[in-house]
C-alpha cells in the first residue's frame, strides 16, 4: 500500500511571520490525519520557524528547490548540506524552476542525486507543456523526463523518492488534466518507464502525485484514481481550510 502524500508548495508566498501564524492554525487542523503524509513546503527563509511549529503535529517539512552542486560560488543558491536535518523533502525540477531558473533535465538528475546523498527525499516534478500535449507527445516527453531524472539512481533509493506529475499547462491556470487522463499518463508512461528501468515491483511501489490546479472540488476524483498517490498543491495549500480539506478528502477517497 502506497501511503498518500499531500504536499503544499507555497511558492513565493508568506513571509516568516505569516508562515508562523499560518502553521499555528494548520498544524492542529491536520494533526488528526496521520493516514496521509502531510508536507508543508514554505520558502527557504520560513523553514526554521515552520519546522518548530509542525513537528508535534506529525507534519513534514520540504524545501522548494536545492542547488545541483555540493557547494561553490553560486550566489543566491541553497545546497543540500544546508537543508539536511532541517527538511525531509525537497522539490526538484518544478516547472517554474525549469522555466524561470534554467533548470534542465540533467540538473534535475543532479539535484535528485545530491538530495539523496544528504538524506533528503526528492519530489521529482515533471510533465509536458501545452504544445507537447497538443502534439500528442505527452507519453514520450514524460518517459524521457523520467529516464533523465533517474539516471544513475539505484533501485534501493526509490523508496526515498516521490514523483509529481504536473502537466505544465495545468499549473496555476485553473485548468486541471482530467483525472482519467492523468491516471493514464501516470500508469502508461511514468510507471511503465520506472518498470522498464527498475522492474514492475519498483514501479508499483513508487509514489506518484498529481499536481496542477488541485482543489477541494476535484481532489476526490484525482485521489480515486488507482495510480495517483497524492497531490502537489500550490494555490489551494495557502489557506488552512482548503489544505485541510484536501487531506481529509484524500483519506476519504483512498478509504483509509
Ligand atoms: P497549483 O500549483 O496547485 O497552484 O496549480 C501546483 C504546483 O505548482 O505544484
Amino acid at each position: 500500500m502506497r501511503k498518500p502524500i499531500i504536499a503544499g508548495n507555497w511558492k513565493m508566498y508568506k513571509t516568516p511571520s505569516e508562515a508562523a501564524a499560518f502553521v499555528k492554525e494548520l498544524a492542529p487542523a491536520l494533526k488528526d490525519y496521520p493516514q496521509a503524509e502531510r508536507v508543508v513546503i514554505p520558502p527557504f527563509v520560513a523553514l526554521p520557524v515552520v519546522a518548530a511549529a509542525i513537528a508535534a503535529a506529525g507534519l513534514q517539512l520540504g524545501a522548494q528547490d536545492v542547488h545541483h552542486q555540493e557547494k561553490g560560488a553560486y550566489t543566491g543558491c541553497i545546497a543540500a548540506s544546508m537543508l539536511a536535518g532541517l527538511v525531509e523533502y525537497v522539490i526538484v525540477g518544478h516547472s517554474e524552476t525549469r522555466q524561470y531558473l534554467g533548470v534542465t533535465d540533467e540538473m534535475v538528475n543532479q539535484k535528485a542525486k545530491i538530495a539523496l546523498a544528504y538524506g533528503l527525499k526528492p519530489i521529482i516534478a515533471m510533465g509536458e507543456n501545452l504544445e507537447q500535449n497538443e502534439a500528442g507527445q505527452t507519453e514520450v516527453v514524460c518517459s524521457r523526463q523520467i529516464k533523465a531524472a533517474f539516471a544513475g539512481i539505484e533501485a534501493a533509493q526509490l523508496a526515498n523518492i516521490v514523483i509529481a506529475y504536473e502537466p505544465i499547462w495545468a499549473i496555476g491556470t485553473g485548468k486541471s488534466a482530467s483525472p482519467d487522463q492523468a491516471n493514464d499518463i501516470i500508469a502508461r508512461s511514468i510507471r511503465a518507464t520506472i518498470a522498464e528501468l527498475y522492474g514492475s515491483e519498483a514501479a508499483q511501489a513508487i509514489r506518484i502525485q498529481y499536481g496542477g490546479s488541485v482543489k477541494p472540488g476535484n481532489m476526490v476524483e484525482f485521489m480515486q484514481q488507482p495510480d495517483i498517490d497524492g497531490a502537489l498543491v500550490g494555490g489551494a495549500s495557502l489557506e488552512v481550510d482548503s489544505f485541510t480539506e484536501l487531506v481529509r478528502l484524500a483519506i476519504q477517497a483512498k478509504e483509509l
